[in-house]
């Protein structure tokens, strides 16, 4: 097909003017109000998403303020390209206003300029594009805008159990090339009556998906004095422990180093590091949740000890993370987080993992399951994308895979993460502050999205 990348380039000011606007729209997730599941944030943005679409002569249609779509063609195949429009608090350390949208050095400030905004607003004005160009697409083609990607991605759950499914599609909410392997996300519950009598309570983690970088507990004083001969035998690089005393018992600190639980290599689990050292003093005497942590996860990350460990060639190796503990004088709780390779199957896996904590009296619940992403690599979908990338930018488009989840895990393996950023997604500060587009880097993605959906739809 030929190259119609630059096309796109003719619309750059309008496409920047409507990314600061949007990006004005402080679209963080409050409590939900009358037709705005999301609160007000997210429903104006998504509104002025749609309302720019609709300025423009496209088909637009809100979906009772979880999502909407911007729909450009005829036809019985359906093409989307998924984007959302909320964004993660600001947070601290900004040196500008992160909802500002100021231009500096050829670059634009402001949360979610680069997630997701900047890619929802740059794939409306491609539809434009094409209407422009009146290029007569074989398919219908969608943008589809989410209002809640950063929270749980209920948008798509709501959007989708009203609209139909694409056949093929992309998600420019992440990095390119493309993104075709995302590993299984598996979350479990443990959990045991409390069976310790030395442990009055143990707290670490608040999120299955984070590596903990602190845990304490408190335990009977007169054992303050083993505590503190173990921690020094204990303590390395990673792991530093404290042990004082405290108003109801010997109160011990762990401090690890957190990571995201995709990457739990990269930390050292806090929780993990207590339970070890709970265990090391307690024996036994530490109780069945304790105990069975202890020698089914340990300080390990690949579920060896659990049974579990597993790999395949297209996504690499299952990862395990020890996300939440909590005890007290009643009950004993854990959650876990395992990311397995595309070609296993989660139930599986959590049916050995509940068998082994069965044999230490803990009982084992499913919390959820979402299935891995896997597009084989010589799909339709990916040689197009492949060839619109190589089209656009003279380079050839390489495969990735990753243990995060990204928006295309909702397209049941009919799309993948295809950009938007052109470097890793660090650069552009996603999440933290200082989140900026590069405006040049920018219009490259522009030029790439363009002639993806013109390859995949016309
Ligand atoms: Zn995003």
């Amino acid at each position: 097909m030929k190259n119609i990348s630059s096309e796109i380039r003719s619309y750059k000011d309008e496409i920047l003017e409507d990314v600061v606007r949007v990006v004005r729209i402080p679209s963080v997730r409050e409590a939900a109000l009358d037709g705005m599941p999301f609160g007000k944030g997210p429903a104006k943005a998504l509104g002025y998403c749609l309302n720019l679409a609709k300025s423009m002569g496209l088909k637009v249609k809100n979906v009772d303020g979880y999502a909407g779509h911007i729909e450009y063609g005829e036809g019985e195949g359906l093409i989307g390209i998924l984007a959302h429009c909320d964004v993660v608090p600001a947070g601290e350390g900004w040196t500008r206003p992160p909802f500002g949208g100021e231009v500096e050095n050829d670059r634009i400030y402001g949360r979610g300029t680069m997630d997701d905004k900047g890619p929802a607003i740059a794939a409306i004005y491609c539809l434009k594009a094409l209407s422009d160009l009146k290029i007569v697409p074989k398919r219908r083609i969608r943008v589809i805008i989410g209002a809640s990607e950063e929270c749980g991605m209920e948008d798509m759950e709501y959007y989708f159990a009203h609209e139909e499914m694409p056949d093929l599609a992309f998600s420019p909410d992440s990095e390119y090339p493309i993104c075709n392997r995302e590993k299984g996300i598996l979350h479990i519950g443990f959990e045991c009556a409390h069976d310790a009598k030395q442990i009055l309570d143990f707290m670490s983690g608040n999120a299955a998906n984070i590596v903990p970088v602190t845990a304490e507990a408190t335990i009977n004083k007169q054992d303050g004095k083993a505590f503190e001969d173990a921690a020094a035998a204990l303590e390395n690089d990673k792991w530093k422990y404290t042990v004082m005393d405290g108003k109801n018992g010997a109160a011990l600190r762990c401090y690890g180093k957190s990571a995201h639980a995709s990457v739990p290599e990269d930390g050292a689990n806090a929780a993990a590091g207590l339970v070890k050292l709970l265990a090391h003093v307690y024996k036994k005497d530490a109780g069945a949740l304790i105990t069975f942590i202890s020698e089914a996860i340990g300080l390990d990350y690949d579920g060896e000890k659990m049974g579990v460990a597993c790999k395949d060639e297209p996504s690499g190796s299952l990862t395990l993370n020890l996300g939440v503990m909590n005890m007290d004088k009643n009950q004993d709780t854990a959650i876990i987080d395992i990311r397995y390779p595309v070609t296993f199957d989660g139930k599986s896996i959590y049916e050995k993992a509940a068998k082994k904590a069965a044999l230490y009296g803990v009982s084992a619940n499913l919390i959820s399951d979402s299935a891995p992403l896997y597009v084989k690599e010589d799909s339709d979908l990916i040689a197009k994308l492949k060839h619109a990338y190589e089209i656009a930018t003279g380079e050839e488009a390489n495969l990735y895979s990753t243990g995060g989840g990204t928006y295309a895990r909702v397209l049941k393996n009919r799309g993948v993460a295809f950009g938007a950023g052109t470097k890793p997604l660090a650069y552009y500060n996603i999440h933290g502050a200082d989140e900026f587009l590069e405006i040049d880097d920018f219009m490259k993605h522009c030029e790439i999205c363009l002639q993806a959906i013109y390859e995949i739809g016309c």
